[in-house]
């Protein structure tokens, strides 16, 4: 073990989950307290960009995410009305040959089983729901619902957008509503295939709303993600029930092949969309945050779970490296990773605007600018994606990985 020091982890997300992989591939002893019962996360999918998939591969588990995952052709930017691809912007092969990893589609479940999977038993600790923690000198002492307490050196806050180490030790502002809601669904892949829908990411622009279509689970399942103003619904739930008529209602006018998919959905659900104001400082005294409880985002650059997972690397590298200089290493983390999730989680709430246009001429704009793209990169990856796929959170740790900040986002 590095040094006898001993990390406690609150949640065990994508994001809390992915550090204590990290740190246990890395040698350092951590504990991960879940308030649920259970490790399961939502029937929902999540795109895993190569920045993200790049970590999970130094976790060791790139391999069985393939097997359960889904590697998709290109991003396709289409219309609304008529379905008319304005920009294709291809993903296999070119993603892995330029970024050194695959992009994927996964169910939210396999993702989470590939990564507490490899954890060693008794890592994770179920029904453990944190209630607060105390700082003593170079200690810290979490106390939970229970009764119990769990001490350590760090105690990093991986516990979500509603983070209670956020609000006890950071800021104690709410989750801010963007107005959108989302609805989702997953449909049988062959009660969908007279649907004939390509084997890419197809997301849809219009006015006021966007829709997102992708496989996942090898290919059996395809996901769909309706977002739009909405003031119908405005609590924020993994559970929340919706209708196939509440959604076509939503919708109208759309391209009947959204319709299509979404009548053939057996279970709807309905959040609404909240994110955070990003914070200054992500560091106090031995406890940290990462993941949603750092930097909760808007899902329009699908990169919520991957920022989780950069953090993770990157944190459980610092304090790998400390020597035995914790306060250095968590300061280290703060410096290199708070500007960049900051920035994504701003560029989620531009991309929105952009997603959901509605004056003509704007409209008329956005889509010029992305046939112009699709003309000028046909058949290569997108420069503009390089500042967010092109991150790579081990020589980022080893402070080898600035290029991103110079780099033009869109
Ligand atoms: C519609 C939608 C689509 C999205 N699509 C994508 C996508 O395609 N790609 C992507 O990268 N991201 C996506 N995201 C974002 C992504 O879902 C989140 O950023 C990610 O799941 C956050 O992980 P986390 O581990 O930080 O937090 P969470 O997943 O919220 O996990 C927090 C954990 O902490 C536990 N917990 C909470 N409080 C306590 C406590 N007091 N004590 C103990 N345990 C506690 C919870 O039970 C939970 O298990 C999307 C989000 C939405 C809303």
């Amino acid at each position: 073990m590095s040094g006898g020091m001993r990390v406690i982890i609150a949640g065990c997300g994508i994001g809390g989950a992915a550090l204590a992989l990290a740190l246990q591939r890395l040698d350092i002893d951590c504990l991960v307290l879940e308030q649920a019962g259970s490790l399961k996360e939502v029937g929902a999918g999540v795109q895993l960009s190569p920045n993200g998939v790049a970590v999970l591969k130094a976790l060791g588990v790139h391999d069985a995410l393939a097997k359960v995952a889904f590697q998709p052709r290109e991003l396709l930017y289409r219309d609304w009305q008529t379905g008319e691809v304005l920009m294709s912007s291809p993903l296999m092969p070119q993603i892995a040959e330029h970024f050194g990893a695959p992009y994927y589609h996964a169910h939210r479940a396999d993702l989470l089983a590939v990564l507490t999977d490899s954890l060693l038993p008794g890592r994770v600790s179920l029904g453990r729901k944190l209630i607060s923690v105390e700082q003593k000198g170079e200690r810290v002492i979490a106390h939970l619902a229970d009764g119990s307490t769990e001490e350590g050196d760090v105690l990093v806050g991986a516990d979500g957008i509603h983070s209670l180490v956020r609000g006890q030790l950071f800021q104690a502002d709410a989750p801010l509503s963007s107005g959108c809601v989302a609805w989702r669904g997953m449909v049988d892949a062959r009660d969908a295939a007279h649907l004939g829908i390509s084997p890419s990411a197809h997301i849809w622009m219009g006015p006021g709303h966007s829709v997102v279509v992708y496989y996942v689970s090898g290919g059996r399942k395809i996901n769909w993600i309706c977002i739009g103003s909405s003031p119908a619904n405005r609590k924020e739930s993994w559970s929340a029930t919706a209708t196939v008529d509440e959604v076509l209602q939503e919708y109208k006018g759309w391209n009947s092949e959204v319709h299509d998919l979404v009548k053939l959905t057996p279970s709807l659900f309905v959040t609404a969309l909240y994110d955070r104001e990003p914070l200054n400082r992500w560091v106090n005294g031995r406890v940290v945050l990462m993941g949603d409880a750092a930097h909760a985002m808007l899902p329009y650059h699908a990169q919520g779970a991957v920022q989780s997972m950069e953090d993770a690397w990157v944190l459980a590298r610092v304090l790998q490296m400390s020597g035995g200089k914790i306060d250095a290493a968590l300061d280290r983390y703060q410096q290199l990773r708070l500007d960049r999730a900051t920035r994504v989680q701003t560029q989620s709430r531009i991309a929105e605007k952009r997603f959901h246009m509605s004056e003509p001429t704007e409209v008329a704009r956005r889509n010029a600018r992305l046939r112009e793209y699709d003309a000028k990169f046909k058949g290569s990856y997108l420069p503009q994606q390089e500042w967010l796929f092109g991150y790579d959170a081990e020589l980022a740790a080893r402070g080898e990985d600035d290029a991103w900040r110079a780099l033009r986002a869109w």
